[in-house]
Parts: C-alpha cells; structure tokens; sequence
C-alpha cells in the first residue's frame, strides 16, 4: 500500500470515528451570507436561515435526507404544517382511493364533501350501487336522521340564546311610548312553552327517522 493511499485510510478512520464521514453525513458545504463569510458545514435534516448583512431574513432552507436543499419563505417545520393542512382541506377523506379522479374539485363537490366526505361522483356512484343493491333507502334514512342530529345540536344552541335575550328585552310600551320590562312570570311561561313544543317536536322527529 502507498503512503498516500494509507494516510488517506487513516483520515476516514478519523472521520468515520468523529461521525463525519461522507458514508455518514452526505455532507453538503453550504454558504451563509455572502462568500468569503463563515463556511457552514450542513447534514441532512439541517434546517437553517439565510439572512443579509444587516441580519434581516432572506429564507429558509433545508437539506434533505436525498441531499437536495430546498428553498422556504417561512420556516419548514411551518410550511410542511401548512402542506398538510393544505391537502387535507383537498382531499376527499370517503372516496375510494383507486376511482376517484377529482383533482380539482368543484364548488359542488366541496358540497358534496360536507354531506358525504366524497367528490359529487364518488357520491352518485355509491349511491347507484346503494339504489341496485336495494340498500338505497336505509342511507338515505341514516343520513336524514344523522343531518337531524346535528340541525337539532345547532338548534339547542340557537334556541338557549333566544331564550337568554328574551329575558333581557325590553319593550316599548304602546301609548307614550314608556319602556317596560316583560313581567317575569310571563316571560318564564313563554320560554317554557317554547321549550316544551321545541322538545316535542324534536322528539317527534327524531322518533320518526329512526323508527322507519
Ligand atoms: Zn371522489
């Protein structure tokens, strides 16, 4: 073996001992500022920030585990949240992966999403197989009775807050125009018929949907 080749041998040993062997690192020299400024030595998975003279943020950047820097406006960890979010909000979390082509959904489709958690043809394509199976009617009941359910949990709310500001309204009395508290009594009678036929009435409904 040549001296060379052996003085090379000990200076991976060397490296491979600190770590920092290009077989461990794929290392990449990466330059932070302008030339002839600190050299920075970065390892995969290395996120750092690029900024000017004065210390003001240019970018964000990142060397990948392949070794490719990339290039971000805010900083990675928040980009890749905002990603993920991103697609999240696009995907279509119900349609079967392997025939949905909706890659641009539509207005109607978002709708759809809302509904069915499927793009409008995932849904009609499932319901058709639904309606040729015979299966059709018992979602369609499912659905109503689970679009029920939530109407009523947002009604609960809606009907409290009626109640709340009844309580406190006033009213102009009819001749002099004199402001007048409701008499509590009446008030109390009011919300207790309201809260009685709200309760009936989503008893009956509720009964009905889940009775067929
Ligand atoms: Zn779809």
């Amino acid at each position: 073996m040549s001296k060379k080749r052996t003085l090379r041998n000990v200076e991976a040993v060397h490296q491979m001992l600190a770590g920092e062997h290009k077989t461990q690192t794929k290392t990449t020299i990466g330059f932070t500022g302008k030339e002839g400024q600190t050299q920075i030595t970065h390892k995969p998975g290395d996120i750092w920030e690029e900024t000017d003279s004065t210390g003001k943020h240019i970018c964000w950047w990142e060397l990948s585990e392949s070794g490719t820097k990339i290039k971000y406006n805010v900083h990675p960890d928040v980009a890749k949240a905002m990603h993920e979010v991103r697609r999240y909000l696009n995907t279509f979390p119900n349609c079967p992966k392997e025939v949905c082509t909706c890659t641009v959904p539509s207005n109607l489709d978002k709708k759809f999403k809302r509904a069915t958690g499927m793009c409008e043809d995932c849904t009609v394509t499932m319901e058709t197989r639904l309606k040729i199976r015979g299966e059709f009617n018992e979602y369609a009941q499912r659905r109503m009775f689970e679009n029920a359910t939530k109407f009523f949990q947002d009604a609960d709310v809606e009907i409290e807050k009626f109640k709340e500001s009844l309580k406190k309204t006033e009213f102009l009395s009819g001749e002099n125009g004199e402001i007048e508290k409701w008499d509590f009594d009446n008030v109390e009678e009011v919300i207790k018929n309201m809260d009685d036929r709200y309760a009936d009435y989503r008893s009956n409904v509720l009964e009905k949907l889940q009775g067929q």
